[in-house]
């Protein structure tokens, strides 16, 4: 009787000790993910400049998939979703996901999200350059310099250790160590180009993305059209970039992997010139690939646009 008592006390000890284990394992994990912050970025590029800074302090959701056009987008019900139940959204601004149908305006109405309170555009510290076809519109693609790219990389710093302060020592050592090697880069890139004959130095793309770039390496933007948001490889378009080419001696054309590249097989084709490779503009690579973090699409995109322009395949 006793034996059988001890085992029936042993057994409940056993259960109980499961059960406790369990429900602690269990509120810790619940607790650890319920603590951290939850950050939505319009787009791939913001989202690895947010994780390099974070690591896995937040938990992080990019909305526009990787080589796809953030320009127009279509949220879907996960977008919205997360969008909702964020603590923190980054976009871009400077008429990036708010120009042409504006879907992140409608998409931070309907999840309720104010600007400056739960929403921040990452490029607040740059200089806007504007379009040309239309000088009110601002340029969205500021990114592409890294000079810029630091500045976003400050601003996303700021709020991160403003909304999680008891983070901030970490967001701030994670920042200073990626901008130290992101201005490495612009320091090399400032001087890059300068070893390539200025007629040869006319940089061709679909969307006329390289404003920013093109000012801060010394080298011509030259484009089809000139943001997503308008009609793309119109006939009129077609002739102002032929003759753009034609005025230059320039040996090689580029394709952004978020567009089409019909209307630059088309360019090539008619000049002559080859496509030597493609470059990142509005998008990472896929993760795995290469350029799938922001420092190694424009390391990317520095190496291809010098080999290609120095009349290199
Ligand atoms: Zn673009």
């Amino acid at each position: 009787m006793l034996k059988k008592l001890m085992i029936t006390f042993i057994s409940l000890a056993i259960l109980l000790g499961g059960v406790w284990y369990f429900i602690k394992h269990q509120s810790a994990t619940s607790s650890q993910a319920g603590d951290k912050l939850k950050v939505v970025t319009t787009n791939s590029i913001l989202e690895d400049m947010v994780k390099q800074v974070a690591g896995d302090k937040v938990t992080l959701y990019s909305i526009v998939p990787r080589g796809v056009d953030p320009h127009e987008y279509d949220p879907k019900p996960s977008d919205i979703s997360a969008t909702t139940q964020a603590d923190l959204i980054f976009h871009n601004g400077l008429n990036l996901e708010t120009g042409g149908s504006g879907w992140f305006k409608k998409l931070i109405k309907t999840a309720h999200k104010t600007d400056g309170e739960a929403v921040f555009a990452a490029s607040t510290q740059v200089t806007p350059m504007y379009l040309t076809t239309n000088t009110a519109e601002q340029d969205p693609h500021a990114w592409l310099d890294l000079s810029n790219g630091i500045k976003y990389v400050r601003a996303i710093t700021d709020v991160l250790k403003q909304k999680d302060s008891k983070n901030a020592s970490y967001y701030q050592n994670r920042s200073e160590a990626y901008v130290a090697k992101l201005e490495q880069l612009d320091a090399t890139a400032k001087e890059k180009f300068l070893d390539i004959p200025e007629a040869q130095r006319l940089l061709v793309t679909s969307e006329g993305a390289f404003k920013y770039f093109s000012k801060a390496y010394h080298v011509t933007p030259a484009y089809i059209w000139e943001i997503n948001t308008e009609s793309q490889g119109t006939p009129e378009q077609m002739v102002i970039v032929l003759a753009k080419i034609k005025a230059s001696q320039v040996k090689a054309l580029f394709v952004e992997t978020s567009v089409s590249p019909k209307s630059m097989t088309q360019v090539s084709k008619e000049t002559g010139i080859p496509i030597t490779s493609k470059i990142f503009t509005d998008s990472l690579a896929k993760k795995g690939q290469t350029g799938d973090t922001y420092y190694d699409m424009m390391k990317w995109n520095l190496d291809k646009i010098h080999q290609g322009l120095s009349g290199g395949v």
